[in-house]
């Protein structure tokens, strides 16, 4: 088989500024040993997420000039909306300005204390949306989805059996949705079954729950179906999206993933009643509904977006580029969550410098050294992000350690992951000296995002 490559030519570039190694040196330490307080231009390769950092294509950029700012009723707004209900085949269609308001409008209405909503892991902006709302939320993870090390194929999906007992212990009239995520992100951008979708739906049907997908990462996980689900591999990704969401009732989406813009998101609907209140709220917290929240070029670059994210030549090279550095990885001896999942890899921090204990936070060792090798930004996802203080101030750790190395769409090139992947080298020969961290100061909410921490 020949390389895969790049199915894109560059026409516009940017570029991203080196510094020495003393110079990272002095940066991390200004920055307090926190990545989030690194200066992007000090960063040579941001793999801090994947999540509004991609790149445009000429015919988005073109759109963002073809955008109409009307006010109410622009033609932004209808393309859009064919575009949404293309895929999605969903009655009513609303734009929010990223994935995290459209959840906010949605609990907002359907939330509240006394309800459950169950999914297959809940990413943290739906986790916090809910439990705003005064709702819980709950996980039903497979087992399998929860081994770092056990090769599957479809470790992201909904463990029905549990979700069963759930709702009859709970009683459905509690649980006013249930949620699949695809790719489960938190769990480790693993992609979840076409099966499993249906099999969910079907469960819930019996007991009057509607299924909503979280859909950030809907094209990585059709193609995900298309690769490994027998009966796949002849549909083209748009007839496997649209089966996918032929089984839901409602989708969140934050566009900043899958529709391969920097900012946006939407809530879809199939029930009247729901998307009358959605609206009201949208007008009072976002905008006009044939806006809500974004400007009418935002609208055009998520439309075309939508439609190039399902181009097969994107998607072999989106998840092989992915699968490229997981492997590598491998190869070289750093333990990560297995197999690579869609939009990342996640190195096991606590298998890979098992001399650093977790109240000493591996996984910040680990970014740090990464960054001082090779200018490389990582993020902790582990007891840094995670970790709680129990009563007498003990610091409950979370089950894995990690350090998500997060691809942004179509910006780097595969010699920009060879050098990943050579930095990765000189990690594996110094992880022995690597040493663990203290936290100096912490906020109370979301520490991670700002905490300051000191070499121990
Ligand atoms: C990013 C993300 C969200 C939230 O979207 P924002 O646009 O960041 O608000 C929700 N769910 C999943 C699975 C995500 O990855």
């Amino acid at each position: 088989m020949k390389t895969i490559i790049e199915p894109f030519k560059i026409k516009s570039v940017e570029p991203i500024r080196f510094t020495t190694r003393n110079e990272r040196i002095e940066i991390l330490k200004e920055a307090y040993f926190n990545p989030f307080l690194i200066k992007a231009d000090d960063v040579l390769i941001d793999l801090l997420t994947d999540s509004g950092t991609s790149a445009m294509s000429a015919k988005q950029w073109a759109g963002m000039m073809e955008g109409d700012e009307s006010y109410a009723g622009a033609r932004s707004f209808f393309r859009f909306e064919k575009a949404v209900r293309e895929i999605t085949d969903m009655k009513y269609i609303i734009p929010t300005h990223q994935g995290r308001a459209a959840e906010k409008i949605l609990f907002t209405i359907i939330g509240g204390k006394g309800k459950f909503i169950p999914n297959n892991t809940h990413f943290d902006t739906t986790r916090a949306n809910v439990e705003f709302s005064g709702a819980v939320a709950v996980d039903f993870q497979t087992e399998e989805g929860k081994q770092p090390n056990v090769i599957a194929p479809f470790k992201g999906n909904m463990n029905i059996p549990e979700l069963e007992k759930f709702i009859l212990k709970t009683g459905a009239e509690n649980i006013p949705v249930c949620f699949i995520t695809v790719t489960n992100n938190s769990g480790g951008g693993q992609p979840v079954s076409m099966e499993n979708i249906r099999g969910t739906k079907s469960i819930l049907k019996r007991y009057g729950i509607p299924l909503f997908i979280d859909a950030c990462r809907f094209a990585e996980n059709a193609f995900f179906i298309k690769k490994r689900e027998p009966g796949y591999e002849d549909k083209t990704p748009k007839e496997i999206v649209q089966e996918m969401f032929s089984y839901a009732d409602g989708v969140t989406m934050s566009a900043k993933k899958d529709a391969i813009v920097n900012m946006g998101g939407f809530l879809a609907l199939n029930d009247e009643n729901l998307a009358m209140q959605a609206r009201n709220l949208l007008i009072v917290t976002e905008g006009f509904p044939t806006y809500g929240g974004l400007a009418g070029r935002d609208l055009e670059a998520i439309a075309q977006g939508l439609e190039e994210v399902l181009d097969e030549h994107y998607l072999t090279y989106r998840l092989r580029s992915v699968e490229y550095l997981g492997n590598k990885l491998t190869e070289i001896g750093i333990p990560i969550l297995q197999p690579p999942g869609g939009h990342a890899i996640y190195i096991d921090a606590k298998g890979f410098v098992p001399q650093i204990p977790s109240n000493q936070y591996p996984g910040q060792a680990v970014v740090c050294e990464l960054y001082k090798i090779g200018g490389i930004r990582s993020v902790e996802i582990g007891s840094v992000m995670f970790g709680k203080y129990d009563n007498e101030g003990k610091l409950i750790t979370p089950a894995m350690e990690l350090v998500r190395l997060a691809i942004p769409r179509r910006v780097y090139t595969q010699s920009h992951i060879d050098y990943v992947i050579e930095c990765c080298e000189e990690l594996f020969s110094n992880k022995n000296l690597l040493k663990g961290f203290s936290i100096v100061y912490e906020a109370p909410q979301l520490r991670h995002f700002t905490a300051h921490f000191k070499p121990l």
